[in-house]
């Protein structure tokens, strides 16, 4: 599957890795053997057009295509990625978008996909249980 992604720099990329420990310190020792420094996030072009589609995760190693902004296709490794929408991340003030992060770093480490075991970990952290629609302009 190919994905437009684009990497994440600056201030923002600093708060996801913020985010990321503070998430992983509350969430110890079920957490710990997200044994990372940091998370791989990126943005996605697509506007979500339901609810929950404001981001989703990779889990594990997987080889994705990446289309770069010159319109080629790039083959790359990755491990436990997260890939939030870019106009989500745009019109959503930064504490909605860190809600949604969260619940992509539960599903991480959740025994099921919207389970009991995934809503404790979301409730025990403030996760977002559902992304919020973008506003209209
Ligand atoms: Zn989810």
């Amino acid at each position: 599957m190919a994905y437009q992604l684009q990497k994440i720099k600056g201030e923002l990329r600093k708060t996801f890795t913020k985010e990321f420990k503070s998430w992983r310190e509350l969430l110890s020792p079920l957490a710990d053997h997200l044994n990372m420094k940091d998370i791989k996030v990126m943005l996605w072009k697509k506007r979500p057009t339901t609810s929950g589609t404001a981001g989703f995760c990779l889990k594990g190693i997987w080889r994705i295509w990446i289309k770069t902004k010159t319109g080629q296709h790039r083959r790359k490794w990755v491990h436990n990625l997260i890939v939030l929408s870019s106009p989500y991340v745009e019109k959503q003030p930064i504490e909605e978008t860190l809600r949604v992060f969260r619940h992509e770093l539960c599903h991480l480490i959740a025994k099921d996909k919207h389970g009991p075991h995934f809503k404790s970990l979301a409730a025990s952290c403030k996760a977002a249980r559902f992304s919020k629609p973008i506003p209209k302009e």
